[in-house]
């Protein structure tokens, strides 16, 4: 997608601080963080929500999760992270690149449910 800002940061359009690349995923920081540890991981491929993805999606977004816990503990998240995703319009999503939000750090972030 030429006017997606995701797809630009994986193309290298857009420099940002990266946690992991490989080649179905890449995990950058936050520009913006909410906590002090707040990095985003997305798939490569632009799949613009959670609701787009479909079953040939799962590999990727399987790798998403499984990497998730080892890269959260690499930027410092010893003691547990908030794992978020946001959907569309009612889900708060900004940037329309599926992303996973991974927010953690000594700052205690408050109960959300
Ligand atoms: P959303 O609300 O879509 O779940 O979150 C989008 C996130 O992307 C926000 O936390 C925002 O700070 C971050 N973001 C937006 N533009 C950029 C950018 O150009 N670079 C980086 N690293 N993060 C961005
Ligand atoms: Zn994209």
């Amino acid at each position: 997608m030429s006017n997606c800002i995701f797809c630009k940061i994986v193309a290298g359009e857009i420099p940002s601080r990266k946690v992991y690349e490989d080649e179905d995923i890449l995990a950058f920081h936050d520009i913006n963080p909410a906590a002090p540890v707040h990095f985003l991981i997305i798939p490569k491929k632009h799949i613009p929500t959670l609701a787009d993805a479909t079953p040939e999606d799962i590999p990727v977004l399987g790798k998403i999760m499984a990497m998730a816990g080892k890269l959260a503990q690499q930027e410092g998240c010893a003691d547990g992270f908030r794992t978020i995703v946001n959907t569309g319009r009612v889900g708060c999503q900004e940037v329309y690149h599926l992303h996973v939000h991974i927010l953690g750090g000594t700052q205690p972030l408050g109960p959300m449910l």
